[in-house]
């Protein structure tokens, strides 16, 4: 789960890393008044989940207020496309940041290294835009440096790969605390990711993480109630944001035939199926187990809610759950909804038999193989 910048530098500074002062604004005016506070000095800044923002014209700096506000007005409700995203994402939200005076920018993160099973920490004195390049074109220009996950990091160790890093004098100690600071939080807050790309160092020697870049690993995220704030407003897709509010194993997909079965494998299968019979699967949709009318009902809802949906499969492979109840659970669902597309159900295994005799007289087609549901479900569906 990607933070937004502004979220993840609320969350290092937790952490005792030194951020820039700043507020998100959704608007040109609140933009305007908060870079007021600033006496007009201040960078305005997509909150967007993707990298590259600056060179994609998601970042600029001020010293006036009211242009200050101009820009953000311009830059919300626009598409932002980079490199690293060229569908684009839309901006909601600007951070409007006390502007920073930079003489030198350079580079740090904190990943996992899943081969030598440990943390990694990368340091680079050519921060900046252009890190990619550097990495590619002069690796040895970024420091690495494992973490032993257990036994954490003695100061002498990030001493000298900060210094193996050519980090200037006056800014090592502070980078060293920096550090320490990232791979706590990491640690800490079960991150995935912690990318700071600039860490900006100041003219007077001061150092501080000018942008900031934090993922968490979505399978702890319930280990730490106090992101469930953080994790609405970073959600990259608002259905998929519902679905897990909801418990529902959601994926959107971007095609137009909705999908749901008991069963991640029974639920991949489907992907594929539809896939080969000429179909562009909306979803992936897990039921879960059990399946009562309520839990269809709700998993029904929600795929219907992706207006590109033009016909739904159901595929279900009756075991401790039968087929009949899943059925019934079904009928239940629909008699409460108004479904106006097709509906191809699939019933196979414990009760199927009796399954499908309960779908008969209904909206919903009966199918007794995932193939010859895929298939009618593309026919009926494009028809
Ligand atoms: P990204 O392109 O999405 O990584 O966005 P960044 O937050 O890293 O901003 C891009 C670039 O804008 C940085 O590399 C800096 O050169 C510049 N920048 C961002 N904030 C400031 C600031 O406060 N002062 C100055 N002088 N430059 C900034
Ligand atoms: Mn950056």
């Amino acid at each position: 789960m990607k933070l937004h910048e502004y979220q993840s530098k609320d969350l290092l500074a937790k952490y005792g890393v030194v951020v820039p002062g700043g507020r998100v604004a959704k608007n040109a005016a609140d933009a305007q008044s908060i870079a007021e506070e600033y006496g007009g000095k201040v960078v305005v800044k997509a909150q967007v989940l993707m990298g590259g923002r600056g060179k994609a014209g998601g970042v600029k700096l001020f010293d006036n207020a009211a242009e200050a506000g101009t820009f953000a007005g311009e830059l919300i409700g626009k598409r932002l496309v980079s490199i690293q995203n060229p569908a684009g994402m839309v901006v909601e939200q600007v951070l409007v940041a006390e502007l920073v005076d930079i003489a030198e920018e350079y580079y740090l993160s904190v990943l996992l290294d899943r081969a030598a099973q440990k943390l990694l920490v990368m340091i680079s004195r050519e921060g900046g835009m252009e890190i990619e390049e550097v990495a590619e074109k002069n690796p040895e220009a970024i420091v690495r440096l494992l973490v032993d996950p257990v036994w954490g990091l003695a100061d002498f160790e990030i001493r000298d790969a900060v210094s193996k890093a050519h980090i200037p004098g006056p800014a090592q100690r502070q980078m060293v605390a920096m550090i320490k600071s990232l791979v706590r939080a990491y640690i800490e807050s079960d991150a995935d990711l912690i990318e700071i790309n600039p860490v900006a160092l100041t003219p007077e020697g001061k150092l501080l993480a000018a942008d900031a870049k934090v993922s968490l690993d979505e399978n702890a995220v319930f280990r730490h109630p106090e992101f469930a704030a953080t994790a609405e407003d970073s959600a990259e897709d608002p259905l998929e944001a519902e679905a897990a509010q909801k418990g529902i194993a959601y994926v959107r997909l971007g095609g137009d035939i909705g999908i749901m079965g008991n069963g991640a494998g029974l639920v991949m299968c489907s992907l594929d199926e539809v896939n080969a019979a000429g179909g562009r699967p909306a979803n992936f949709l897990d039921v879960g187990g059990g399946a009562s009318a309520e839990r269809v009902k709700t998993c029904v809802e929600l795929v219907l809610k992706d207006e590109n949906v033009k016909g739904l499969l159901i595929n279900i492979f009756g075991g401790i759950t039968r087929g009949d109840q899943v059925a019934k659970g079904i009928l239940t669902a629909f008699e409460q909804l108004d479904v106006n597309i097709p509906v191809v159900a699939r019933i196979d295994g414990t009760g199927a038999e009796e399954g499908l005799e309960l779908l008969k007289g209904s909206k919903i087609v009966g199918a007794a193989t995932m193939q010859e549901a895929a298939k009618r479900i593309v026919e009926l569906a494009y028809a």
